[in-house]
């Protein structure tokens, strides 16, 4: 039996130009099933008039329906999502965009509490406290759309490389980027000779979400280096300056 949710990431993906051989291969969904529902809207799944009713007014999603998009807020959200984001899906086509924030920073849930408000400004944010840290979650139809890297399993298991539009964004706003990876990233001391020597690394599993990250430290100018297999170290001074001023000390 299919759900809903599967129904509406099919039709999603449909809208966000995919043909039927590549939505069947990427949700393992049969490609009979795919030209289906997408003949049909799903309505024989249950995905139908009554859902499409009941959407929120939401011309407002930037991908597939006409709304804009700040893209500033999004270049800052897909740091965050790439670093601590999750998204599952719901009942009705619904999906949960899940981030996981260390409470001890409540500038940094703040910012991210306010780029997903930007992505729909009706958008109910929730925040539940876990120990030592602060989901920040938010249901939407529409996120799937914003981060096409959905999929099950974990991010450095699947492919993760960013689709053309959010390249360009990236490669706009690669400090916005910077920032909102960093959400995920370390800033310490080092103390060589009794001196201290402030230091940026960023760890990740996924070798393409490493590779965002270098991709914008380029584009914005900030040399690195592959410390080990997960880990992108940033350690010249004047590289720690560049990003000590779009960044700093987490808050
Ligand atoms: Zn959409």
């Amino acid at each position: 039996m299919r759900t809903k949710a599967q129904v509406a990431f099919v039709l999603d993906l449909s809208l966000l130009g995919m043909n039927d051989c590549q939505i069947a291969r990427r949700t393992g969904i049969p490609r009979r099933t795919v030209v289906d529902w997408r003949r049909h809207g799903g309505q024989h799944h249950g995905y139908g008039k009554n859902d499409q009713a009941s959407e929120e007014p939401d011309g407002l999603c930037p991908i597939c329906r006409q709304g804009s998009l700040n893209s500033v807020q999004y270049a800052y959200l897909l740091g965050i999502y790439l670093g601590d984001g999750c998204l599952s899906a719901c009942p009705r086509g619904v999906f949960r965009l899940r981030i996981t924030l260390d409470l001890r920073y409540p500038g940094i849930i703040d910012e991210c509490i306010k780029a997903v408000t930007a992505m729909k400004p009706t958008m109910k944010v929730g925040r539940v406290k876990r120990v030592g840290c602060v989901e920040v979650a938010a249901y939407w139809k529409h996120w799937p759309c914003l981060f096409p890297q959905y999929g099950s399993g974990p991010k450095h298991l699947r492919t993760i490389a960013l689709v053309p539009w959010q390249q360009e964004i990236a490669d706009a706003y690669p400090a916005d980027l910077l920032r909102g990876l960093n959400s995920d990233g370390w800033r310490g001391v080092n103390c060589v000779k009794g001196k201290p020597y402030p230091r940026y690394n960023f760890t990740n599993n996924s070798s393409e979400i490493r590779n965002v990250f270098c991709k914008a430290c380029d584009r914005y100018g900030v040399a690195w280096r592959q410390m080990n297999w997960k880990t992108i170290s940033v350690a010249r001074r004047p590289d720690v300056a560049r990003l000590d001023s779009i960044i700093g000390p987490k808050s």
